[in-house]
């Protein structure tokens, strides 16, 4: 059976879309897999056809069967028209942004926003004459006052980086698609596994790929997925600014996919787990993580949501001169948890969280947040190397 067949997904499970969508055996001699293709020329078989451009793949930025395969995986997961490759989970953000706006228009973005999105909007946004508002991630249907005659785009990303704030994502679409604004969305955390934007009225659905489709912490990219009222806009500033997905990396996303839906369910249940021990300590101020009954947000993702990821914080209870200190005194006690950057790898990972370039949501007053990542490890060494972190801080 071919597996490009529509009908072959119709009431399929996750697991099984993800083992079977993408590429189809069948074209490359029933190899399971795609060819890595690594190309820039591709040849025409005459002077007509190269003329009227009228064959698949015309040059090695446009397409090759690896980064179809990808683009192909992605859409059928988020049910998009189209997905564009680009070199980075930031990019993911730049390039639509680039997209869809012009000098004059207005844009609002949520506050709790990926912190490099603000310095992209703060700095070449307004730059090139784009007006830049921040907004409460908790705003709902509320953002339809902030809209001004040039808005033109709204960002959402839920929950919010590092604090985890839940937005009502549907409120949010509906109010702009009043005002024709497109709606991004910075899906990353939840995966099309978990939240499908376009299905809540999103225009454009964004994500680090860098993070749960690699799985692996040692690839860069994003990809980008939009409806079809949007799709043209976006496949144009791709080719405008000559962004492609690299070959071998593509084909390392496309890998990750396959197995992404069983290492979800891993990093989902350890990290309920750590949190729901953690909200019990005393050392702990509060656990941000929307799949606690506890959490502002709980209902929201109750509602709108397929489950939770392995990335929450918390709020360590430590106030006054020593809170620094003592945030420091546990992140340098941890052994299994690395002290790094980014996140979706099978390693654990610890940070600590700077709230300072928020404009509405204000760092939380009891003490330093630490965000973590919950990797595939078992679940008794992490928390016995959390004890280890506590004490340390403790000791302070
Ligand atoms: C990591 C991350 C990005 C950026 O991804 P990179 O590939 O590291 O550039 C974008 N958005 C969110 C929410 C992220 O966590």
């Amino acid at each position: 059976m071919k597996k490009t067949n529509e009908s072959l997904f119709t009431g399929a499970g996750p697991n099984t879309r993800l083992a079977h969508m993408g590429n189809d055996p069948s074209d490359y001699h029933g190899f399971v897999n795609p060819p890595v293709v690594h190309a820039s020329t591709v040849l025409f078989p005459d002077a007509a056809t190269m003329e009227k451009r009228a064959q698949k793949y015309t040059y090695g930025t446009r397409s090759t069967p690896t980064t179809d395969a990808l683009c192909a995986a992605f859409d059928e997961l988020e049910g998009s028209a189209g997905t564009i490759l680009v070199p980075s989970g930031l990019a993911a953000i730049s390039v639509p942004f680039l997209a869809y706006l012009s000098a004059g228009d207005h844009a609002l973005i949520v506050d709790s926003v990926y912190t490099p999105c603000r310095n992209f909007c703060n700095t070449m946004l307004k730059r090139l004459g784009v007006s830049i508002e921040y907004y409460d991630p908790e705003i709902g249907a509320g953002i339809e006052a902030l809209i001004k005659p040039n808005t033109r785009l709204i960002h959402t990303e839920a929950p919010g980086s590092n604090t985890m704030e839940m937005q009502d994502i549907r409120a949010i679409a509906d109010a702009a698609h009043r005002h024709d604004c497109v709606v991004t969305m910075d899906n990353t955390w939840a995966t099309p596994l978990y939240f499908r934007p376009l299905d809540f009225g999103v225009d454009v659905s964004i994500h680090a790929t860098t993070k749960y489709p690699s799985g692996h912490s040692d690839i860069i990219m994003g990809s980008v997925s939009a409806n079809a009222k949007h799709w043209p806009k976006l496949e144009e500033a791709r080719i405008a600014l000559g962004i492609c997905g690299a070959p071998d990396d593509s084909y390392q996303i496309l890998r990750g996919l396959r197995t992404m839906g069983v290492r979800l369910e891993h990093h989902q249940k350890s990290a309920l787990d750590i949190a729901t021990w953690l909200e019990r300590r005393d050392d702990v101020a509060r656990v941000l993580h929307p799949a606690l009954p506890s959490f502002p947000g709980h209902a929201i993702w109750k509602r709108d949501f397929k489950g939770a990821s392995g990335v929450f914080s918390f709020v360590l209870k430590a106030q006054g001169d020593k809170a620094k200190a003592k945030a420091h005194a546990f992140l340098d006690a941890l052994s299994f948890f690395g002290l790094g950057y980014s996140w979706g790898g099978y390693e654990s990972l610890a940070v600590p969280v700077n709230l300072s370039d928020r404009t509405i949501r204000k760092a939380p007053p009891e003490g330093p947040v630490i965000r973590l990542q919950i990797g595939l490890e078992d679940v008794a060494d992490l928390k016995k190397d959390l004890e280890i972190g506590f004490a340390a801080a403790a000791e302070i």
